[in-house]
């Protein structure tokens, strides 16, 4: 069977079409860029701005697997980034669903990354659920609708998946690139109060749960991939230094430093909910990294 991934070049694209192939799923890639075909991969390109793609890609596609949007964390939130994150990833579903349309094209699932930001930039002790209302802040906002884009693609009786991912823990890449060279000095220290919650999830059990996605036609709808061990800032911070082998001794960084750094976006670091894994539990999906050192140090390792 045949995956399509749309943005399969980035952080979670990588490592999932390894895991793919791994599987015996042949796997293509819509992208930007042109792209010279591989043994094990097929490229394709799309424009989503200007509402342009190889059909091809879709049309060959037995699953979508929806990853593609501009990157949330690496810009200042302008009110024309807010528009372009925003459009990069309702656009772009639009795309797919009128190439679905215009060719009566069936597939066998559709499934799309969202975020746990849904729930909102604040701090608090509720654990929120797939069931959570959708908060209507930026990140909330955005989420909502990017789910929403995905609906009419569940109207050409085709089945979807929407994935609420946490922070992505993976080898150099993601948060951690960010955080690493600070760390790897002894300059690493909790941000604001270190309070907020941080739901994680390694790589590998993130890829492993859009292949059960895929794999699963039981699953429908939204589900919060994350470990749900009620992580906060804080102790992510001391586990980070611990198993780069020193003790965290400087002070939080104060929310007010950060809210210079990074404007609004520091909501991103500062605000964290408690969130449930529950609903993919109950499906009988079993995390490979559960505690976060060891997460850490499979990251952190060669
Ligand atoms: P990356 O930024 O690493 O990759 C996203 C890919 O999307 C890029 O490689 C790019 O592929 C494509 N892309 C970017 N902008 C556009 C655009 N304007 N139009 C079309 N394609 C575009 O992201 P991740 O792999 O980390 O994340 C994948 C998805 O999961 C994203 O939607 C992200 O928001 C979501 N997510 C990730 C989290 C994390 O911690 N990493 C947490 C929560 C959600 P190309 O250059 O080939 O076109």
């Amino acid at each position: 069977k045949n995956v399509l991934i749309t943005g399969g070049s980035g952080f979670i694209g990588k490592y999932l079409t390894a895991m793919l192939l791994e599987k015996g799923y042949s796997v293509s890639i819509l992208s930007r860029e042109k792209k010279e075909n591989t043994t094990t991969v097929s490229y394709y390109t799309w424009d989503v701005t200007n509402q342009k793609i190889e059909e091809a890609a879709v049309l060959q596609a037995d699953y979508i697997i929806h990853l593609a949007g501009e990157n949330i964390a690496d810009q200042r939130w302008t009110l024309k980034r807010k528009a372009t994150i925003r459009a990069s990833r309702e656009e772009s579903i639009a795309l797919l669903y009128s190439v679905l349309k215009k060719n009566g094209k069936k597939l066998d699932g559709f499934v799309s990354a969202s975020g746990i930001g849904i729930y909102g930039a604040y701090n608090g002790e509720g654990i929120c659920t797939e069931e959570t209302a959708a908060a209507s802040d930026f990140l909330g906002v955005t989420c909502q609708q990017w789910e929403a884009a995905v609906a009419p693609i569940a109207n050409l009786g085709i089945r979807t998946v929407k994935i609420r991912t946490g922070l992505v823990l993976g080898k150099n890449e993601g948060f951690l690139k960010k955080m690493l060279p600070v760390f790897k000095y002894g300059l690493g220290a909790a941000l604001g109060s270190g309070q907020q919650y941080m739901p994680w999830i390694h790589i590998h059990d993130l890829c492993a749960m859009y292949i059960a996605a895929i794999e699963n036609p039981a699953m429908q709808g939204a589900y919060n991939a994350v470990v749900a061990d009620n992580t906060t800032n804080t102790i992510f911070s001391k586990k980070l230094a611990h198993v780069l082998g020193f003790a965290l001794w400087l002070p939080n960084v104060p929310a007010f430093i950060l809210h210079l750094m990074l404007g609004e976006m520091a909501v991103i670091v500062l605000t964290g909910r408690r969130v449930s894994s529950d609903k993919i539990r109950n499906l009988g999906f079993h995390f490979e990294f559960k505690d976060l050192e060891e997460a850490l140090e499979d990251c952190l390792s060669k």
